[in-house]
């Protein structure tokens, strides 16, 4: 009988330094990743992991990777990582906005389930962006558009900076649209 409460003692002393070590090194990675606190899911950061396979909606067309997701409970929550900071108006970047919202939509097809809001994380700060019914018919315009001049034989150029077609991978196939 003492031996056995002994035995027992010990698996439980070890079950809970093993739980102990667990949470410390998930808070650990928490802090360094500045993600919130909640179950990861998916990922595509980690070099050391095998690559994760995109989500895909084949009714939008659209496939894509996001960061990170995130099980707070009720949602899977998309989580897109930037190497840049925040822009100073505190308000991040409408082409990072729309991208999320593309996982945002990605989410709702493959899991079934429409998250409120995703996160962007920029280098020195987390942003909460809602996925509103704005963003959404906003993000599906778009898709629409691109998908439009996918099946176009001919695409007129959207903007006027010679810069970014300087820095353009499709520069060399773009004929009399390009700037430069
Ligand atoms: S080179 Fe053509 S495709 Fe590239 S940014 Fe300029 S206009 Fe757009």
């Amino acid at each position: 009988m003492g031996v056995a409460l002994v035995a027992l003692t010990l698996i439980i002393v070890i079950w809970l330094a093993v739980t102990y070590v667990v949470w410390q090194r998930a808070a650990a990675a928490q802090r360094v990743t500045g993600l919130p606190r909640a179950k990861v899911v998916y990922e595509d950061m980690c070099s050391a992991l095998p690559p994760e396979g995109p989500l895909v909606s084949e009714a939008r067309r659209l496939v894509g990777k996001p960061d990170y997701l995130l099980d707070e409970g009720d949602y899977i929550i998309p989580v897109e990582v930037k190497s840049t900071s925040l822009p100073r108006s505190g308000e991040p970047y409408p082409g990072h906005v729309l991208q999320l919202a593309a996982y945002c939509l990605l989410v709702e097809d493959v899991y079934g389930k429409r998250p409120p809001y995703g996160y962007i994380r920029y280098r020195d700060k987390m942003v909460r962006v809602p996925y509103t019914d704005e963003v959404r018919m906003l993000l599906l315009r778009t898709l629409a558009d691109m998908q439009a001049a996918l099946e176009a034989t001919s695409v007129v150029r959207s903007h006027r900076d010679p810069w970014r077609c300087a820095r353009c991978g499709l520069a060399y196939a773009c004929g009399r649209e390009r700037l430069m």
